[in-house]
């Protein structure tokens, strides 16, 4: 079952296990952080630009220089405000910068949103009278780095993961609106540009060089018309999720797990399953946006006496019946949603019809659970789709979840961003709940 991919003539198989010349040590900065700078100097200072008539925070400037390139990160430098609390959703919205097109039309995003970092706040114009401002975790304007974007979204959860703890991180948003830049951007090259998935390995590889006995697996699915696919063995088929009746515990029994070594190894997995996605979806006449990709990171560390020695407990815990090592076990999920967008039916063929009809089902059963961890429901309906199955023992209880969605900058999504929002808002609401009864 932790056995790299068996077939050797597959793509993935060749390529995943080749041992990295470069150690994570080397890559990896472990400088101290230099001061953050708030995110409403990067607004304040940024020149006004022609959308900006109804005040606040401009969207189309042009990349600000707030990209910095350290990449070290203590657990001590997560702001109190950054903690997730186990049974919450964190959630953030980050606008993606305005590409040439955008910048020549005239549609102008600042008549229909308006971004207020600062107050993390979003303004949304709901009529010729009327806006409405909601409150999310974190609001990123369209200058804000992947880096700053790693810290307000996924490193809480990743933590929770390098303590114990589930996680799931998700994207959510429109085609073409960031999703895919904020999770699965590899980065190889440029530092400042590397999304989530990667961040995270960084992360937890940087914790687990530092203790031998951490193990760090991944698999990389697609989830395509609910059917799983394995993008580091594409040959493979019928892929299938198991929930443990007693621990509740779901895993892919069938799914190919790659024992990672440093953040190379990564690089050259992640690139396999890229690949793998690119061409399945070519044989299929598709476009990624139409599947959910899931990297799963399994995070294995054998509690032995040693590492328990100087605790106040008198046995220690992770210790078996018969002084056997044991072994605590969590894993984070980066999954980049299929793009939310509602298929105009009219004039649209059969095959993408039903491929609509699927997503649906994927995000509409995805709301409904956020929407019953929202309501504090102690039922989370998560049967009504593999998407809400494969996330069942990673969402809710003591598992942490961050939500990002994302929106584009023009006033032409008029309907797809408000629809976003709204998403966004339904999440939301499990941290006002849980803030009301404090
Ligand atoms: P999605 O996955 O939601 O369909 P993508 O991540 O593919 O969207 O983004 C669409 C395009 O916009 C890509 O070319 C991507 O590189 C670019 N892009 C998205 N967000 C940013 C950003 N914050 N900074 C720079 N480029 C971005
Ligand atoms: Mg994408």
């Amino acid at each position: 079952q932790h056995l790299p991919p068996s077939n050797p003539a597959s793509l993935s198989s060749s390529s995943l296990n080749l041992p990295s010349k470069t150690s994570i040590a080397a890559s990896i900065n472990h400088s101290p952080r230099p001061k953050e700078r708030p995110s409403s100097t990067a607004s304040s200072v940024s020149a006004a630009s022609p959308s900006t008539r109804r005040s606040g925070t401009p969207v189309h400037r042009s990349q600000s220089k707030d990209f910095d390139e350290d990449n070290g990160i203590s657990p001590s430098s997560l702001s109190p405000s950054c903690i997730i609390h186990p049974g919450r959703v964190r959630v953030s919205v980050r606008v993606r910068p305005r590409n040439g097109e955008e910048l020549k039309s005239d549609a102008d995003f600042a008549d229909l949103v308006e971004l207020q970092p600062e107050i993390k706040r979003l303004k949304l114009r709901k009529n010729n009278w009327n806006s409405e401002s909601y409150r999310f975790d974190e609001v990123f304007t369209d200058t804000a780095s992947q880096k700053r974007v790693y810290e307000g979204v996924a490193k809480p959860v990743v933590e929770g993961v390098l303590s114990g703890y589930n996680g799931t991180i998700m994207a959510y948003g429109q085609t073409g609106t960031g999703k895919t830049y904020t999770v699965g951007k590899i980065g190889k090259d440029d530092a400042a540009e590397r999304g989530i998935m990667v961040r995270a390995l960084e992360d937890i590889l940087a914790s687990a060089s530092s203790a031998s006995s951490v193990s760090v697996e991944i698999s990389y699915l697609q989830l395509y018309m609910e059917t799983i696919q394995d993008l580091l063995a594409p040959e493979k088929s019928n892929i299938s999720i198991n929930e443990d009746g007693k621990t509740g515990e779901v895993s892919v029994p069938g799914a190919t797990l790659v024992n990672i070594q440093d953040l190379d190894h990564f690089f050259q997995v992640l690139q396999v399953g890229e690949t793998n996605r690119h061409a399945a979806n070519t044989k299929m006449n598709t476009e990624s946006s139409r599947s959910h990709a899931i990297l799963t990171v399994y995070v294995r560390r054998a509690m032995n006496e040693k590492a328990e020695t100087g605790t106040k407990s008198p046995k220690p815990e992770s210790l078996g019946d018969k002084g056997i090592p044991r072994v605590r076990k969590s894993k984070l999920l980066i999954v980049d949603l299929a793009g939310s967008e509602r298929i105009n039916k009219s004039g649209t063929d059969g095959h993408l019809i039903e491929e609509a009809k699927f997503i649906n089902l994927s995000l509409t059963s995805l709301g409904k659970c956020i929407n019953a961890l929202a309501e504090g429901s102690s039922h989370i309906p998560t049967r009504d789709s593999k998407l809400t199955r494969l996330l069942r023992d990673s969402f809710g209880g003591s598992a942490r979840t961050s939500l990002i969605i994302t929106i584009g900058p023009s006033a032409r999504y008029h309907a797809e961003t408000t629809s976003t929002i709204m998403f966004g808002q339904r999440a939301m609401k499990i941290v006002n709940m849980v803030k009301l009864k404090e």
